[in-house]
């Protein structure tokens, strides 16, 4: 008996000791995540990799029911359901969103249950990374098979009927220049490499199953329903559920929360295209965006020689359509014809896809027991690139969420607080832009971009991702933002007609939303 009250203190101590441990590396990795320099985040990369191996130690140790890692912090839960069917976490979704925090919280010793209702490697739309999109890669310890797919992308190119001249935005030359290029990637081979280091870092991952329905006793653990492809059902019962659905947004039409954009308003046609013109040399992989009468156009090379494209115009033009999708997409293409020319050789390669209006967010971002990422929370427009980013980027803010909630759920309101704030400030400032990207004062702002109070390095970092953690970009937008409301002064008739312009086709569409 005293020998097991020795080694039960002993335990104890262990215990005490690996929990600072593991804290104290936590505050050095935000400390140096303070900072840019490329040593520093080494060195935090390196800290990051040492913090969540030894958490994978301590938490082996919870799986072999000796030290249950979070019995200290919430004695009533942990430990005590087995794996099978009771997982710490189910992830509704294995895209970027999904397969991220899948992987961050099962290197963190969860276990994690990942369903997809499709199989990898399936097609998705949203070909086109930012900068930003890179270090998160670095952390999930994939940017080498994520370079090895993709081609790199230095900058973006515009294109506007009312300008005699195309504009070019270069990374490098955004406010923090150590985020030079991203990439364009295949999405079917970007979502399979993320899946596979979500199973490679232990998470258990379902293909072919479909979530069917949720639901959430108070006090008790998530009832979560799934259908395989063979017709089989499952019930899971999970401590945390995740909706990393996309735009299927399974909880949020669930609980009735899904809000159509007010303010914005654009659906989407596109298809794969070989034989275009590409660029040589550094912009061979550069994104271009042609403005015409109803819209915006993206041309996206892709490695293997093919080029995507896709028109997103307003949801009127959409309706205008009276022939089949292939014949609609050749016609809006003629509309502009500076990307008519750079097709003139080319031959459709993919069948033509068209989406529905797609700007929406849900009124909350996570209940006590769940929380919504990327897509299945809310998306604005494509225009520029963001989705990626923001899915992934609320995945790691997600899995720092839950894991407070799970440990430490006196604190668990304001770590989900956290979240909700993370998610949404990504979502706002691309949307202050994506609001006014028709008027001609912002048209002019990218077509003929000044440098002066370093307006263009500013813009180039909001097109860059660089809008988390300790940028100087917030400042920075704040006098841009002034700039812009002084020259819509200047340009008071041109900005007002362009106003009562989308106000009035925003209305129509709304009009039209709200119609019984
Ligand atoms: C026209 C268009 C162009 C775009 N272009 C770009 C771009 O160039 N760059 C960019 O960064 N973003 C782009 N985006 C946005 C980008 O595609 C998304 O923001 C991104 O895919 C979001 O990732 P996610 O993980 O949240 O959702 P998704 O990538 O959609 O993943 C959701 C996953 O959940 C699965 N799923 C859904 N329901 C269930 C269920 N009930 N059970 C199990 N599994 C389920 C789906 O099969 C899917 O694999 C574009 C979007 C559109 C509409």
């Amino acid at each position: 008996m005293e020998q097991e009250g020795r080694v039960d203190h002993l335990h104890n101590i262990i215990k005490k000791l690996l929990v600072k441990l593991e804290k104290s590396l936590t505050i050095v990795t935000r400390v140096t995540s303070l900072f840019k320099s490329p040593f520093l985040r080494v060195t935090k990369e390196l800290l990051q990799k040492a913090s969540s191996r030894l958490v994978m130690l301590i938490s082996h140790k919870t799986k072999a029911g000796k030290y249950p890692m979070s019995s200290y912090e919430i004695p009533q839960e942990a430990g005590q359901q087995e794996a099978g069917n009771s997982p710490d976490i189910l992830v509704v979704g294995g895209g970027p969103a999904g397969s991220t925090i899948s992987a961050l919280l099962a290197e963190h010793g969860y276990d994690v249950v990942l369903l997809e209702k499709s199989h990898h490697p399936r097609f998705h739309i949203g070909e086109s990374l930012l900068p930003l999109n890179l270090p998160l890669f670095e952390r999930l310890g994939v940017e080498k098979q994520v370079a090895s797919i993709g081609i790199l992308k230095y900058g973006a190119e515009f294109v506007s009927p009312d300008h005699d001249n195309s504009s070019h935005f270069d990374f490098g030359r955004a406010l923090d220049k150590s985020f030079p290029h991203a990439y364009e990637v295949r999405r079917s081979e970007l979502d399979e490499i993320l899946f596979k280091n979500a199973i490679a870092k232990g998470a258990r991952t379902h293909e072919g199953c479909r979530v069917t329905g949720t639901e959430f006793p108070g006090g008790a653990r998530a009832v979560v329903t799934s259908q395989n492809e063979d017709g089989q059902i499952t019930q899971w019962h999970p401590r945390f559920v995740v909706d990393a659905s996309g735009r299927d947004t399974l909880l949020a039409n669930q609980f009735g929360i899904k809000q159509r954009n007010k303010k914005h308003a654009s659906a989407a046609i596109y298809g794969h295209f070989e034989g275009a013109e590409r660029r040589i040399g550094k912009e061979e992989g550069n994104i271009t965006l042609f403005w015409f009468e109803h819209g915006w156009f993206w041309y996206i090379p892709l490695a293997d020689g093919s080029v995507s494209v896709g028109a997103v115009c307003w949801p009127y033009y959409m309706k205008s359509r009276k022939v089949d999708k292939e014949q609609f997409f050749f016609d809006t293409i003629a509309l502009c014809p500076p990307l008519a020319e750079r097709l003139q050789a080319a031959k459709l390669a993919s069948p033509v896809t068209a989406t529905g209006n797609f700007s929406y967010a849900s009124s909350r971002s996570s209940g006590s027991n769940y929380l919504m990422l990327g897509d299945a929370f809310a998306f604005i427009d494509p225009v520029f690139s963001s989705g990626v980013l923001l899915a992934m980027n609320s995945a790691f803010a997600g899995a720092e969420a839950i894991d407070v909630c799970l440990r430490n759920p006196a604190e668990a309101s304001r770590a989900l607080k956290k979240f909700d704030r993370t998610s949404r400030h990504g979502l706002r400032t691309f949307s202050w832009i994506i609001y006014r990207m028709t008027t001609p004062v912002m048209r002019n702002l990218f077509m003929q971009p000044s440098n002066k109070f370093r307006l263009q390095e500013t813009l180039l970092s909001v097109l860059a991702g660089d809008l988390f953690g300790n940028t100087p970009v917030q400042s920075r937008l704040m006098l841009f933002k002034i700039i812009y409301y002084l020259q819509s002064i200047f340009m008071f008739k041109e900005s007002y007609r362009a106003w009562l312009r989308r106000k009035r086709t925003i209305k129509e569409v709304v009009g039209e939303m709200t119609a019984p």
